[in-house]
């Protein structure tokens, strides 16, 4: 799993820093279906992430305490960190 992972999710674009995750998985615990930890509890994208709806994913990725999840919305503006 490479240290960078980007995703699509409805209108945002959702980037992992796989190297900054320190995996105490607040963001698993806010959604699930969006975020998950692999083999070695790094973060990683879940299976359903665009059933989680945009609050709750923005909720999920400004919970992370390293700021490893960054999020831009369809203007191009950063919304999290
Ligand atoms: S909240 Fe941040 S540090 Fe914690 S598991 Fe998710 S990405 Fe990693």
């Amino acid at each position: 799993m490479p240290l960078l992972d980007d995703r699509k999710i409805g209108a945002l674009a959702v980037h992992i820093d796989r190297s900054l995750c320190v995996g105490f998985g607040d963001c698993v615990t806010e959604a699930p279906d969006a975020f998950q930890l692999d083999d070695d509890d790094i973060a990683v994208f879940g299976e359903r992430p665009e059933m989680v709806g945009r609050e709750r994913l923005l909720r999920a990725c400004e919970a992370c305490p390293v700021d490893a999840i960054s999020v831009w919305d369809e203007s191009g503006e950063q919304l999290v960190p």
